[in-house]
């Protein structure tokens, strides 16, 4: 889709600091952090929300995003992965994306 922020960055059409690219999925820093490391996992296909994925690529998105906060040495003191779906979730950019943030502490539940 040619209006859809990260179908142009899967595209090459627009910049961002790339973590990760394979055939299926993508991986980047997101443009504003809440935790030290905070990427994104999305699939090159667009796909609008989690509803919309199937098996493998919502597996294969979680895989990539393990391995790769692994990498970037969050394997010992964890990790959180969110994905939003919709309004009531505020998800903001319509194109299924698994958020990892890692390097502090996430009290839960949240408040
Ligand atoms: P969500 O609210 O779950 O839809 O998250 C969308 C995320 O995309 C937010 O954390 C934004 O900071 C991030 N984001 C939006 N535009 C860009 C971009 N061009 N490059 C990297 N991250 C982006």
């Amino acid at each position: 889709m040619s209006d859809c922020i990260f179908c142009n960055i899967a595209g090459g059409k627009r910049s961002a600091r790339i973590l990760h690219e394979d055939d299926d999925c993508m991986a980047f820093e997101d443009v504003n952090p809440q935790a030290p490391v905070h990427f994104l996992v999305i699939p090159k296909k667009h796909i609008e929300t989690v509803l919309d994925g199937d098996e493998n690529i919502l597996g294969k998105l979680l895989y990539t995003a393990s391995r790769i906060a692994e990498s970037k040495d969050l394997g010992k003191d964890g990790f959180r992965t969110v994905v939003n779906c919709r309004r009531h979730a505020g998800q903001s950019v319509d194109h299924l994306h698994v958020h990892v943030m890692g390097g502090r502490w996430f009290k839960w539940p949240p408040g």
